[in-house]
């Protein structure tokens, strides 16, 4: 038998499960442990509420979930209720599939004024993560500016352009839809450091922008280079480059739509400036060096915003004694393999990017690893010594089938419209279990 320990229940963690489970049969037992009560990670908190068939992966987790040989152990937070040594020494292979939750940080003067806020925030509050449903965002913020071009930047100014009813069929919790009903933002604008052919926003996620009820988006002719040079685009970056023009034609035709989405290229964001608050960004004009690297010109014009969300990627945290790149914000690996025994998946082993679909083949990939690093056979405790430290140390674990008891009070608990309502306290989501 060999017994395998994943960290974190995101789809980089489950993917690697479902890949133990093929290549082993019944000759694995994984245990996927998780901080949160509640599984699926960058699903439930991440992917933005109003994309739930993008959400309906999770149906797949579950499935891997089935079998004996995997299982969920929720509320259990590695580095404080366990150690990686401890799990180490009870497991032939401890896979860290933590994800990226925490953000790259915004440097510059001003980026700590209240109102300056980062994606994974102001995500995890719509999203209804425990840890962010205090965030409190300024929504009276007329005018919001949104630093980055990726897609994690479309979710949030989308999100915040919608109306109600385009929240209808979305999980939105319930505290940022009524913080949303209330908002003033009139402007929402992108700031690119680079230009259009250097976007990081997918054609279907950039698409939408163009069909929101209340806000239309709005880019500058000169930003964009001759429309000859699209052709050498590879093509998921030529259809959303035609997004970007198609705004342009379709400008006349959405100038009743009262919200703003504008698109500021070659901006550089130099200074949050304000009274104990955001009131506006300084940012410097750019343009692109012979790498397509973008160089500040010395012009600079004011921005009025009353609120920045940086959306510039995010960070593996570290977990002490686990070798770390500081650099690129991950843990230091070749191909998964961390130290003996020790391994890591998904955002955790290579940095924030690609879809939910890129961790499907780095699980599988990991698993190789494994199979060829433990031979024919595991030689650990498994899940036996992890019950074992679970139960003398008082922690309250948090199974697979209590999470369908959890995930049964969401749904009954939904408001009209909504697949369900989520538990933003970790108390609460505990006390559904009971
Ligand atoms: P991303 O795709 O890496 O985009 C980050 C953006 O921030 C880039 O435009 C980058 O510009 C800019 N940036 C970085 N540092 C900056 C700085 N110091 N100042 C100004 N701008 C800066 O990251 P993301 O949007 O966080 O997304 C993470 C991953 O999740 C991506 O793979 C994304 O596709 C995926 N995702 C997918 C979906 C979906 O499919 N629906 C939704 C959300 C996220 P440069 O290019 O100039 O560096």
């Amino acid at each position: 038998m060999r017994h395998i320990a994943i960290i974190g229940s995101g789809p980089a963690g489950y993917y690697s499960a479902e890949a133990a489970q093929k290549k082993f049969g019944d000759e694995v037992a994984v245990d996927i442990i998780d901080r949160l009560p509640v599984p699926f990670g960058l699903i439930r908190t991440g992917v933005a509420p109003d994309h739930q068939s993008i959400k309906a992966v999770s149906r797949r987790y579950e499935k891997t979930n089935l079998g004996d040989n995997v299982r969920f152990v929720g509320n259990v937070t590695v580095g404080e209720d366990i150690t990686i040594a401890e799990l180490q020494d009870l497991y032939d292979a401890v896979v860290l599939a933590t994800g990226a939750p925490h953000d790259r940080v915004l440097e510059i003067p001003g980026s700590d004024l209240p109102g300056v806020i980062g994606s994974a925030a102001f995500v995890g509050w719509y999203n209804g993560h425990p840890d962010f449903k205090d965030l409190n965002p300024p929504l009276d913020a007329r005018s919001v500016a949104i630093i980055g071009n990726g897609n994690v930047a479309l979710d949030v100014a989308r999100i915040l352009a919608k109306s109600e009813a385009e929240f209808v069929g979305s999980d939105i919790v319930g505290h940022a839809l009524d913080g949303l009903k209330q908002s003033g933002v009139e402007k929402i604008t992108f700031l690119g450091r680079r230009g259009p052919h250097q976007i990081a926003m997918t054609p279907k996620e950039l698409g939408e922008l163009g069909h929101l009820e209340r806000a239309r988006p709005v880019v500058e002719a000169e930003d964009f280079p001759d429309i000859g040079d699209d052709a050498m685009l590879e093509p998921g970056m030529r259809k959303s480059v035609n997004h970007l023009r198609s705004f342009l034609i379709a400008a006349a035709d959405a100038e009743h739509k009262p919200v703003e989405i504008a698109f500021d290229f070659f901006a550089m964001p130099i200074e949050v400036q304000g009274d104990g608050r955001v009131e506006k960004l300084i940012v410097e004009k750019t343009e692109l060096d012979k790498d397509l690297r973008s160089i500040g010109t010395g012009e600079r014009y004011e921005l009025d915003c009353q609120m920045v969300i940086s959306c510039i990627g995010y960070r593996t945290p570290p977990i002490e004694g686990v070798p770390y790149e500081h650099g690129r914000g991950r843990f230091a690996n070749s191909e998964g393999r961390i130290l003996p025994g020790l391994y890591c998946v998904g955002w955790a082993r290579r940095g924030p990017s690609g879809t939910i679909g890129t961790n499907k083949p780095d699980g599988f990939a990991i698993v190789e690893a494994i199979a060829e690093d433990i031979g024919s056979g595991g030689r650990k405790e498994g899940r036996a010594g992890l019950d074992r430290l679970i139960a003398s140390r008082g922690i309250d674990a948090i199974t697979f089938r209590d999470w369908k008891k959890i995930e049964e009070a969401e749904i009954a608990r939904a408001r009209s419209g909504s697949p369900r309502e989520k538990f933003t306290d970790i108390a609460d989501m505990i006390a559904a279990r009971d």
